[in-house]
């Protein structure tokens, strides 16, 4: 089969992996190269026992989504010969209020039987043995054992490497519409060409939303910016990802200690911003104050793709007999990107899915 992928992230080069796998002869359209956007820029946290729509209805999608990157991490850096710095890691989520500590312990009654992971309260020594340069105000943490992680660009990258040694081919145009002929997408435009194919697959990340005008209905997704920092501070070692409430710090493979994030609903406006420099480092410093002296050494910005839901969308697009649609991910994309494309390409092909959970990510749930 021809198939055109509308979206370059992770999504896109991880769905044209598996479809050129199978044989398919896969186009990937984006106006920028993979990884440009959020896919590129995100910090990379496989968390899989907390975020939107977890544990119910998400969690055993999610719980398939960690699993097969497990498999499919290691098949895009054995063809593609890009490591990923997929790692295991632990994490460590704060609490410095009665308030807070009470409800990550009452996460915790839930999370402990998740199988695969190792869930408990640390406090006092116990915590402080496992990150000694936590903020002493610090009174507990949620610690989680055999977590993941992995550098997000190197990912987009070695996806879309190891798709194009496959057979993939990444073409660096913007989609402006769709061809259809009765229920049938026969294809895609450019500003100045046709692209025909069996099927389409959009994963268009934030700008799913442009598609609707496309399918005459609302593809209910909207941008979701995030900045994160990336500091020197040379001596400084951190052991585990710390989080606290919506942000967080951890030491990376590159050297760096990368800290984030905001949730800003300022359209799709990428610029970095002061504002959110000083918050970022403000928190930063609740978590760890002896990163008061690290020095800047990069600023991104960047958008999420947030379904009004806050769930992703995988789904055959209504309407349409060969037209199909996988994004919507929000703050837990790269760890949703798996289960995400196994979804939809077993739905392309026809296939039975061994992922879990789909039932709850259709399109004609809004
Ligand atoms: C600050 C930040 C931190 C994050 N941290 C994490 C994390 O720790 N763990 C986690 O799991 N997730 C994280 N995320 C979320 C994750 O990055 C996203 O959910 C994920 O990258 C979305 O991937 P995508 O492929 O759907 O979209 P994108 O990466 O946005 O890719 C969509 C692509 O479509 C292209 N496109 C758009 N319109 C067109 C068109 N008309 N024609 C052709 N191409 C088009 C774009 O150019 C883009 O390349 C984070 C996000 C942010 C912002």
């Amino acid at each position: 089969m021809k198939i055109n992928i509308v979206g370059g992230g992770i999504v896109g080069t991880l769905s044209a992996f598996l479809l050129s796998k199978f044989g398919h002869e896969v186009l990937i359209f984006d106006p920028d190269s993979p990884g440009s956007h959020a896919s590129g820029f995100a910090f990379g946290e496989m968390s899989a026992l907390e975020g939107s729509g977890i544990p119910d209805p998400l969690l055993e999608f999610t719980l398939s989504s960690f699993n097969a990157h497990k498999l499919l991490i290691p098949e895009i850096e054995g063809t593609s010969g890009i490591p990923t710095n997929y790692q295991r890691n632990d994490k460590l989520n704060l609490a410095f209020t009665s308030e807070q500590a009470n409800r990550l312990q009452s996460e915790i009654e839930w999370q402990k039987d998740v199988e695969g992971f190792e869930v408990s309260w640390v406090a006092g020594k116990d915590l402080f043995d496992i990150e000694p340069l936590l903020n002493p105000e610090c009174i507990g943490a949620t610690h989680i054992k055999d977590q993941s992680s992995v550098e997000p660009y190197k990912l987009t990258l070695s996806a879309a490497t190891a798709a194009e040694k496959l057979g993939t081919t990444i073409i660096t145009r913007g989609i402006t519409d769709l061809i259809f002929s009765g229920d049938e997408c026969s294809g895609v435009k450019t500003e100045s060409s046709e692209h025909l194919a069996d099927v389409t697959l959009l994963t268009m990340g934030p700008w799913s939303k442009s598609a609707s005008q496309w399918i005459g209905y609302e593809i209910p997704v909207r941008p979701l910016k995030g900045q994160i920092l990336r500091l020197d501070a040379p001596g400084i070692n951190i052991n585990t990802s710390v989080f606290h409430q919506s942000n967080y710090v951890g030491l990376k493979p590159d050297g760096l200690i990368w800290a984030g994030t905001t949730e800003e609903e300022v359209g799709f406006d990428e610029n970095i911003t002061n504002e959110a420099r000083d918050q970022i480092m403000m928190d930063l410093l609740t978590m760890i104050p002896s990163l008061e002296e690290s020095r800047l050494v990069n600023h991104t910005a960047c958008l999420r793709p947030l379904c009004i839901d806050s769930m992703p969308i995988v789904d055959k697009v209504s309407g349409f007999s060969n037209l199909f649609i996988a994004t919507g991910a929000g703050r837990k994309g790269i760890l949703w990107s798996a289960a995400m494309s196994h979804g939809i390409v077993d739905m392309i092909l026809g296939n039975a899915s061994d992922i879990k959970g789909l039932e709850h990510l259709k399109l004609d749930r809004f």
